[in-house]
């Protein structure tokens, strides 16, 4: 019998097949989810001028210092600065400007006295000001300029997914096309002469495919391109006729018809292209990978729906992010402590459907029956795969655990 393949070796020689893809050049609307290519460089700093933090005045520092209650420091207001406005008014010794948030701090002024440190406030602002607290400092209540970022500053890195925060970056540091790798184009196909589609009642023997929806929410998910979702029965003619429809594909993604039944229809027409595999792991233990000659990636995931969603965590997903040039490939581990006891296969490493709770900190299996890789409606119910080692056969409450989160 030929020994199993680790996780790692299998994910080594899906990952060593993977070119990055070519980049594009898209507008900042169009960006989201995609990963960058090139680093984006601020085009100006950041704040762009010294601004207030405050709407309050702009005061000399030295004119306000040490001003409270009992003794307030009188100042006459000579100019008014919305934001937006452009203007750097000059004022004196014992004069103020007024100021809105963001406003330019005018080139006389060190300091900013809020609203609420004056006598009067908004109310008699535009004449002169009482003011009843000093600002700390000087430069109290000053954004500085370039305090945020400067020209020229890497603010986001190739292999970054541009998610909301990093979109609002580029935004703000004045870029507003980016280079970031194409979408890869993902075909998802089931296969079983059992499956119809979702909605038909299932005579006796068949069963709704719950994989094709499944894959189409993960493919996206990992930020590519569902190019095609198709079903085809057991007949291996039937691969055949789906990979010239996927031809634009650069991946396709088989489940079922990989392992050793009788009716194998992925194994059956394709073994003379892709390795078909077994790898220590639970579920997910047969596997196929490989290169067509055109360059499609071609993954043949076992049919049980946990084992889908498990396979695709653990070589798909990060197949489709190394094709985007994506920096990281991993999904975000906790350490979470068992809150139950189960018992694992041996020899092969556990991806357990899982609820956590990351409050109290720890895990548990998601669904009582145990780990059945048919459960598909169980599968709803997870929200996390424990990661059981596979030299370990009794998981106990209290064992520390590397846990899968799936968003
Ligand atoms: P197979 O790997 O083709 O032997 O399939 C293993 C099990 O998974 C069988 O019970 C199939 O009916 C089930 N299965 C295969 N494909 C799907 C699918 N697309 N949706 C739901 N269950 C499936
Ligand atoms: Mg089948």
């Amino acid at each position: 019998m030929t020994p199993l393949l680790t996780v790692e070796e299998h994910r080594a020689r899906v990952l060593a097949a993977v070119s990055v893809l070519p980049a594009e050049t898209v507008r900042l609307d169009d960006a989201a989810g995609r990963t960058l290519a090139e680093p984006v460089l601020a085009a100006h700093d950041l704040p762009g001028v010294d601004n207030s933090s405050m709407d309050g005045f702009a005061v000399r520092f030295a004119d306000v210092e040490g001003a409270d209650a009992d003794n307030p420091a009188m100042l006459r207001v000579v100019a008014d600065l919305p934001a937006g406005s452009s203007t750097d008014p000059t004022f004196g010794a014992g004069e103020a400007v007024r100021i809105m948030t963001g406003a330019p701090v005018p080139t006389d002024a060190d300091a900013i006295v809020p609203f609420e440190d004056t006598a009067g406030g908004l109310a008699d602002s535009l004449a002169s000001i009482e003011v009843r607290r000093a600002p700390a400092a000087a430069g109290a209540f000053i954004r500085r300029r370039g305090g945020d970022t400067r020209t020229g500053d890497v603010v986001l890195s190739p292999g970054e997914r541009l998610g909301p925060f990093a979109l609002a970056a580029a935004a703000a540091a004045g870029v507003a096309e980016i280079a970031v790798r194409r979408r890869p184009r993902v075909a998802v196909v089931s296969t079983g002469s059992e499956l119809v589609a979702p909605g038909t009642a299932p005579a006796r023997g068949q069963t709704p495919d719950s994989n094709a929806a499944l894959l189409t929410s993960l493919v996206s998910d990992a930020d590519a391109e569902v190019l095609l979702v198709d079903r085809v029965g057991d007949d291996p003619a039937g691969i055949d006729a789906v990979l010239a429809r996927a031809s634009r594909a650069d991946v396709v993604v088989f489940t079922g018809g990989v392992s050793a039944g009788a009716y194998e229809p992925v194994r059956l027409a394709l073994s003379d292209r892709i390795a078909f595999e077994k790898v220590a792991m639970q579920p997910g233990k047969p596997q196929a990978f490989g290169v067509l000659d055109d360059g499609r990636l071609v993954f043949g995931l076992p049919g049980n729906p946990v084992s889908v969603a498990v396979s695709f965590e653990v070589f798909v997903r990060p197949a489709l992010l190394a094709l985007q040039g994506r920096a990281v490939l991993d999904r975000r581990l906790a350490r979470l402590a068992a809150s139950e006891t189960w018992t694992t296969p041996p020899g092969r490493r556990q991806y357990l459907p899982a609820a956590i709770d990351l409050v109290e900190g720890t895990v548990r299996p998601a669904t009582a029956g145990g780990s059945g890789s048919h459960l598909a409606v169980s599968l709803a119910r997870a929200e996390a795969f424990a990661i059981v080692p596979a030299e370990v056969s009794t998981v106990s409450v209290g064992d520390p655990l590397d846990v899968m989160l799936i968003p």
